[in-house]
């Protein structure tokens, strides 16, 4: 496919403004360009073909199913993005008067409740942009908690084998040493290893519930318990709360630090082409640790912004990426209290139907009731067969599906991590079970068909590693 500025023709172009009414400006020639940059000169109608085109190749949420486990990739109602969109809240500046933005630091606040109803947390900052983001951010504030109290022989963080790759990264980030602790063979953490690792040094305790491979760990109490009498924080990993909003609260498990992937749970989509936003939750003590500044109403309104009392400063400008914010309030607000409810009870029945549906053939990893993802292990078809999970998830672009996360858990031999998200309908789910199923007996009858997966897309098997590390992003103009 040709790119933008290989298409058009010198002088054809969009003019859709008229002279400029407005006096020129006189510019020091040394800020002045030489001759005029390469712009694309195409029609509004090449413009607009170009685009669909380029869309047509992809494949998201619209096109079909997707059930990229850990991501949370579900419908999100347009009318989120309706409200975002707004000029209220699109055309004002962070820097503006706090009089002329009362409303939007009134959805910042709104959030900020509704996020502590649902998690159980108190006080939250907004400033984080992304999930691990917000877990550098929770850090910092647990490490501030121990330096203001003069215990600074803390300097370990306690990761389960089980956790996301941010956790034990984050940590390090921070400068604590990470402290891996194995899972049971139910997949939930072992206590024995827990109570051998904690102790004067440990600073916290980072953890998932449910854990990645979709259990809810059935002793989180005596987890949090643990931690704490060793005078750790314990610090909950709140991406991905499809399983538990309105049902379970970090807070109530015994966390006091969280992040929470609005860009999953809450209507903007993981990784979908924009920003993302990691608000972090704290219980009331560590509250004066937050970062950047609160909007607190008065008689008057929001008329004054907050620093908590020992912040550690600023982990991003302002308010961080706020529109991410009003999407999220408009669809908690839109759902209330009982559709919060129903969307995570969807979430985890989905997840349990395909589970139950693929059993015979492929059953999970750890063969219990999940909650809003779990985890195959084609271990043993690729052992009998050669057909990998690589081949397998490459199998279902031909069916139009997007693959399940691959190769992830890392505890989880040859794994693929489904979660149907609770938008999805039955027959969808059944369409993908079928499909499974057919590739599975293709595995059988036919390997090497999969081993060449996709047959029917635009491109087959890029060079993932190189696409990655050395992408090619800028156009380089032809002699
Ligand atoms: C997605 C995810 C993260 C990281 O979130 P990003 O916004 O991608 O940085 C952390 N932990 C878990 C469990 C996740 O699923």
């Amino acid at each position: 496919m040709k790119l933008i500025f290989e298409k058009g023709a010198e002088g054809r172009k969009l003019s859709i403004f008229g002279a400029s009414d407005v006096p020129a400006v006189t510019v020091d020639d040394q800020f002045l360009r030489k001759e005029a940059p390469k712009l694309p000169q195409v029609s509004e109608q090449e413009l607009s073909r170009h685009y669909s085109a380029l869309e047509r190749r992809a494949h998201g949420v619209n096109n079909g199913f997707y059930p990229l486990g850990s991501c949370t990739m579900k419908y999100n109602p347009s009318v989120d993005e309706e409200t975002a969109a707004l000029p209220g809240f699109t055309a004002i500046h962070p820097l503006q008067d706090e009089k002329t933005v009362q409303g939007a630091l009134k959805v910042i606040a709104l959030m900020e409740k509704k996020l502590s109803a649902i998690t159980g947390m108190e006080q939250f900052t907004f400033q984080p942009a992304a999930g691990a983001h917000g877990e550098f951010t929770g850090l910092l504030v647990i490490k501030a908690y121990h330096k203001d109290r003069g215990d600074e022989k803390r300097t370990k963080i306690i990761v389960p084998d089980s956790a996301h790759g941010t956790n034990p990264a984050s940590a390090a980030m921070c400068g604590y040493d990470v402290v891996n602790i194995p899972s049971g063979a139910d997949g939930c953490v072992d206590l024995e290893a827990l109570k051998a690792a904690v102790g004067e040094d440990t600073a916290g305790l980072m953890l998932t519930n449910p854990n990645t491979v979709g259990i809810f760990d059935k002793n989180i109490q005596e987890i949090t318990r643990i931690v704490h009498e060793a005078g750790g924080l314990c610090y909950y990993d709140g991406a991905n709360l499809n399983a538990i909003m309105g049902i379970a609260r970090p807070g109530d498990m015994g966390f006091d630090v969280m992040h929470i992937n609005l860009h999953k749970t809450f209507a903007t989509p993981h990784g979908g082409g924009g920003p993302g936003s990691g608000p972090v939750g704290v219980k009331g003590f560590l509250a004066a640790f937050l970062p950047g500044q609160r909007p607190v109403e008065g008689e008057d309104g929001f008329l004054h912004m907050q620093t908590p009392e020992k912040s550690y400063g600023s982990i991003r400008s302002f308010n961080g990426n706020f529109l991410v914010v009003v999407k999220a309030l408009t669809y908690v607000t839109m759902l209330g209290r009982e559709g919060v409810l129903e969307a995570s009870r969807n979430a985890v029945l989905n997840a349990n139907y395909m589970r139950k549906m693929l059993e015979d053939i492929l059953p999970a990893a750890y063969p219990v009731t999940c909650m809003h993802e779990f985890v195959i292990s084609l271990d043993k078809l690729h052992k009998e067969t050669g057909v990998s999970a690589l081949d397998a998830a490459k199998a279902l672009l031909d069916y139009g599906i997007h693959p399940p996360t691959m190769y992830f858990p890392l505890i989880v031999h040859e794994a693929l991590m489904i979660e149907p998200t609770e938008t999805e309908t039955k027959e969808t789910m059944d369409e993908a079970i079928q499909a499974i199923r057919e590739i599975y007996e293709m595995a059988y009858q036919d390997p090497e068909q999969l081993h060449q997966a996709p047959h029917h897309t635009v491109i087959g098997r890029p060079d993932e590693v190189k696409a990655a590390r050395k992408p090619y992003l800028r156009y380089q103009e032809e002699a």
